[in-house]
């Protein structure tokens, strides 16, 4: 027998900066809210693509590290104790007879009343090492993340890539591995020069201006990652653990086919941030209106007026202008 699906007020597609703000606006206006991120992890652009670099025009933050800024907006959401669903990429979007939306995607389907797609530039996901036989490795010693670094401990680990993020895991796992080698296809590394300074006096083994060019392994594991240097030689890693970090692609992909109404690759909203279907709303760098300016300032703007609606559409005896703050919180009592 299936079960019961729980129903949501407001389901946000997207946990970046403004989905994450929305989250926190919906509870505070007292709506049942949901986020749904295709990443395994919240924070966007911010997070995937300039985690380490500061923000110098978000208010009241003279300077923040775009990382810390995601910190604090998750903790500000689950004041609230939103759903958050994440490693789900949410590929189609259908109103039912009674106006709720049901949302499928890849793994689920989802209930809610209305829904707020704060989508950015589109779903992110890792972008993947194109060798031969690759995809047979991803849910066993292949990775894209890493969430657990204590089981990388003793193992001999192969890291891909020149930027942050993988120099900074093998920085981390250098002293819990067996070994740790980083392979990446220029002479310079992208990253901080403190962490690349830090990898030249680590054990790490530096491999640069190398490219993989194959995998070899059993039916389980990848055992041997074939790297060509610049002189063309080839030469062989035996690996327990292979971890790539070449950064992430977006795609817009499947939203274009919800029957909204788009400017080019932006969603057309109203002032109140409705799109032209009912009961769903659009907020940050994916809407556009006249005079939208995209940045994470006017993205925060965006995602209190579409809760305000979104509350008002629920209640219609709820007002559009919220109270203070102070009022809402001292009349919730987080
Ligand atoms: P995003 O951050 O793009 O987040 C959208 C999220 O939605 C993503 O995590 C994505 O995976 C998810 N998603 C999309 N589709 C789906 C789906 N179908 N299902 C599930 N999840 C989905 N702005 C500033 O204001 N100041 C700055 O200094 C600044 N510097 C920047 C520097 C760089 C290098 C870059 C790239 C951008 C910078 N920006 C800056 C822009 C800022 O990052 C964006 O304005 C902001 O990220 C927009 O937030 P968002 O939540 O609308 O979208």
């Amino acid at each position: 027998m299936q079960m019961e699906k729980e129903m949501y007020d407001v389901t946000i597609i997207g946990g970046g900066p403004i989905g994450l703000f929305a989250a926190f606006y919906g509870g505070m206006r007292q709506l049942k809210v949901k986020v749904i991120e295709s990443l395994p992890q919240l924070g966007g652009q911010l997070s995937a693509l300039y985690p380490e670099k500061n923000i110098y025009d978000v208010a009241g933050y003279p300077k923040v590290k775009a990382q810390d800024l995601v910190d604090q907006l998750v903790l500000q959401a689950k004041q609230f104790k939103p759903t958050i669903v994440i490693n789900q990429t949410v590929e189609n979007v259908v109103k039912m007879e009674n106006q709720h939306f049901q949302l499928s995607t890849d793994k689920e389907t989802h209930y809610t009343k209305t829904v707020l797609i704060t989508a950015g530039v589109g779903a992110f996901s890792p972008r993947k090492l194109n060798v031969e036989n690759v995809e047979q490795y991803e849910d066993k010693n292949l990775h894209y993340f890493v969430s657990d670094l204590n089981s990388f401990s003793d193992k001999k680990v192969c890291v891909l890539g020149g930027g942050d993020s993988a120099v900074d895991w093998a920085l981390m796992m250098e002293p819990i591995a067996n070994k740790v080698s980083i392979v990446h296809r220029r002479e310079r590394f992208r990253a901080h020069e403190a962490s690349v300074e830090q990898l030249k006096k680590s054990k790490v083994e530096v491999l640069t201006s190398c490219e993989v060019v194959d995998i070899k392994g059993d039916q389980n594991k990848i055992h041997t990652v074939t790297i060509k240097d610049k002189d063309d030689k080839e030469v062989h890693v035996n690996v327990d653990e292979l971890v790539t970090n070449y950064g992430f692609v977006s795609s817009l992909g499947p939203i274009k086919e919800w029957g909204l109404e788009f400017y080019k690759n932006s969603i057309i909203v109203n002032s109140r941030m409705r799109t032209n279907i009912e009961g769903i709303y659009s907020a940050g760098d994916i809407v556009t209106f006249d005079g939208k300016v995209k940045l994470i300032a006017t993205g925060f703007s965006d995602a209190a007026t579409a809760i305000s609606s979104i509350k008002t559409y629920i209640d219609p005896t709820s007002r559009q202008q919220p109270q203070h703050s102070t009022t809402l919180f001292e009349k919730i009592k987080v």
